[in-house]
């Protein structure tokens, strides 16, 4: 047996597809399509045809859509541009203590432009519950950021409800749903947001591209300045062949999205329960229920994340600690804690995030293989013997 991916949630690879309709636009179609001869017009036909295929996949108007440099720009433009254009109105902004680093560390930095955030706390799954973001809200709160779902443990957050509670209150609303596009329906009208982000390399698309969705209407500052791309409210010369393969993207998850739902479900959920009756002191980390269909995140007691990752890469096993970008920091993760985790806990955790590729056999390796792993670490551990 090969090499075996199970980190689709830090990102998938190309789906041929994608890759082959993205082909002809780094050769024979590579004009700008801010030119105004055939060159550019066909690269903006095609840029238009994506946006359709976008805005289609979220039950947004094409106009209501922006391409964007990946998801981490979307994020920052949805809260830097709500809260600079509505500064008059308050400077309060409402988020999770879950969220990904793209909204975490941009609310740190609006903190440092002189706006409060209130971090709403989660349960024991990651949940957060909309009576408590209800209870944040202040005559001063502008925007509400709650993620889709999250990246480490897959919980599917009650956004439609919280959708609610932001309209009552005639507030803005942003959900990230990097995480869920793809694997489970994203309607920017059965969620009630003003403001969503997706990421084309998360769905089968390319790496650094990705849309934020602006409801009609909602009062934003673009925040990236220069030419008059994207209707003024993102310039740079627009990524042709990123653009086309995430419309490719959207369109081949739309077609496949309900049937490999039902298929990674069956997979993840015999991981889990195989790793969790082979393995002692291990625990299931998020909700039972409402999480992604392809994550399975646990704590093994006694054992480092760290060691495990390595000694499943010798077995040929890619798996991941919590985010891709915390992995390769030492912090324990900040959601983990979040959830009421201890440090040690935390360290202790593992992420395999399944996808299109992922086989029966891929599943069985791994159940064959970690428990081996676990309990060699386990014998050697100064946790253990502590
Ligand atoms: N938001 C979430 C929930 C993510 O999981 C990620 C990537 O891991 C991002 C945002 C950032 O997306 P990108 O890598 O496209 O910048």
């Amino acid at each position: 047996m090969g090499r075996i991916y199970l980190d689709y949630a830090a990102t998938t690879p190309t789906h041929p597809e994608v890759v082959r309709i993205m082909l002809p636009y780094f050769s024979d179609a590579f004009g700008n399509p801010s030119s105004i001869y055939s060159y550019g017009w066909e690269a903006k036909e095609a840029i238009e045809e994506a946006r359709t295929k976008v805005a289609e996949f979220m039950g947004a108007r094409d106009q209501e859509i922006v391409f964007t440099s990946g998801g981490t720009e979307a994020d920052n433009f949805a809260l830097k541009g709500v809260a600079f254009a509505n500064e008059s109105r308050g400077n309060h902004i409402i988020t999770s203590s879950i969220e990904h680093h793209a909204v975490i560390e941009t609310c740190k930095y609006l903190e440092r432009r002189g706006f409060n955030v209130t971090y709403v706390p989660v349960d024991e799954y990651g949940l957060v519950a909309p009576d408590n973001v209800r209870r944040a809200i202040t005559d001063r709160t502008i925007l509400i950021s709650v993620m889709h779902a999250n990246n480490e443990i897959g919980t599917i957050e009650p956004i439609a409800e919280i959708g609610k509670v932001a309209r009552e209150a005639g507030i803005y609303f942003h959900t990230d749903a990097v995480q869920t596009a793809g694997h489970v329906p994203v309607d920017v009208n059965a969620l009630g947001v003003d403001l969503l982000s997706i990421s084309a390399h998360k769905l089968y698309g390319p790496k650094g591209v990705g849309a934020l969705y602006i409801r009609k209407g909602t009062k934003l500052l673009p925040f990236i300045h220069g030419g008059e791309q994207e209707g003024g409210r993102r310039a740079s010369t627009e990524n042709v062949p990123g653009i086309v393969g995430f419309g490719k993207a959207v369109e081949v998850s739309q077609r496949e999205m309900s049937r490999e739902a039902e298929r990674l479900t069956c997979l993840r959920d015999r991981l889990i329960s195989g790793l969790l009756g082979r393995i002692d002191h291990s625990r299931l980390n998020g909700h039972p229920v409402t999480r992604l269909p392809n994550n399975v995140n646990i704590s093994i007691d006694f054992v480092e994340g760290e060691s495990m990752l390595l000694n499943l890469d010798l077995e040929g096993i890619c798996a991941s600690t919590g985010s891709a970008c915390s992995s390769s920091s030492l912090e324990p993760s900040h959601v983990l804690l979040a959830m009421g985790l201890s440090p040690e806990q935390a360290h202790g955790s593992l992420r395999f995030s399944l996808g299109k590729w992922t086989t029966e056999e891929e599943i069985e390796r791994v159940l064959d293989v970690l428990p081996g792993i676990v309990a060699k670490l386990r014998a050697m551990s100064p946790l253990l013997r502590r």
